[in-house]
């Protein structure tokens, strides 16, 4: 499962809520060239890594995806997905715009969910609030939030991030109602 939407939409939020609701979902750890924030833990939020040693990854083919977000490098190790698969579970990817695309191509029984800030003003309302952005970077990702919105309707569901308990709430109905598919327990069997 693909959450994408802008940075600063609540994604990162609402996929930790829904592991503690689901069972049997797990949270894809991305890697990324970006500075560790405070409060993030390496090897739990992300692997941070040095650009160097991300670039010899893609080149060694580790990767499901991989993007330059934000000027820094993101990727999804293809060990996140396979080993989760197999186990049976919902891998849970919080990732960009550009990333969720080569997923969705390349896993198409994947499930896309968009997550949508209510308005521009209140995105950069809540990343200022974040804090963890200098002004250029700020600036960055509210350019590239316009840009990722375009694609809202490539997605499979769509959840506007307004009030964050019944935004959740959504998300947990739609993975509930996915695992019900007749598709995908045909697929299972
Ligand atoms: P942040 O730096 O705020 O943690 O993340 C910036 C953006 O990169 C967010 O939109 C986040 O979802 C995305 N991102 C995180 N991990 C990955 C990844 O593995 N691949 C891609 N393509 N994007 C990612």
């Amino acid at each position: 499962m693909v959450i994408a939407g802008p940075s600063g939409a609540g994604k990162t939020t609402l996929a930790h809520a829904l592991l503690e609701k689901v069972k049997r979902c797990r949270f894809s750890v991305s890697d990324t060239s970006r500075p560790i924030r405070s409060g993030e833990t390496d090897g739990v939020d992300y692997r941070f890594l040095d650009e160097e040693t991300f670039r010899r990854r893609i080149d060694e083919k580790k990767y499901a995806e991989w993007a330059k977000v934000h000027g820094d490098y993101y990727g999804t190790p293809l060990s996140e997905i396979d080993g989760g698969l197999s186990e049976g579970r919902t891998i849970v990817l919080d990732i960009d715009v550009q990333g969720s695309a080569l997923i969705r191509a390349a896993y198409p029984e994947s499930l896309g969910v968009f997550v949508v800030p209510p308005s521009m003003a209140l995105l950069e309302e809540r990343l200022r609030a974040r804090g963890t952005e200098n002004e250029d970077r700020l600036k960055r990702r509210l350019e590239n939030a316009r840009a990722e919105l375009n694609h809202m309707f490539e997605y499979d569901y769509i959840i506007v991030n307004d009030r964050l308990e019944e935004a959740i709430g959504q998300l947990v109905a739609i993975v509930r109602a996915e695992r019900h598919r007749a598709s995908r327990l045909r697929r299972v069997e």
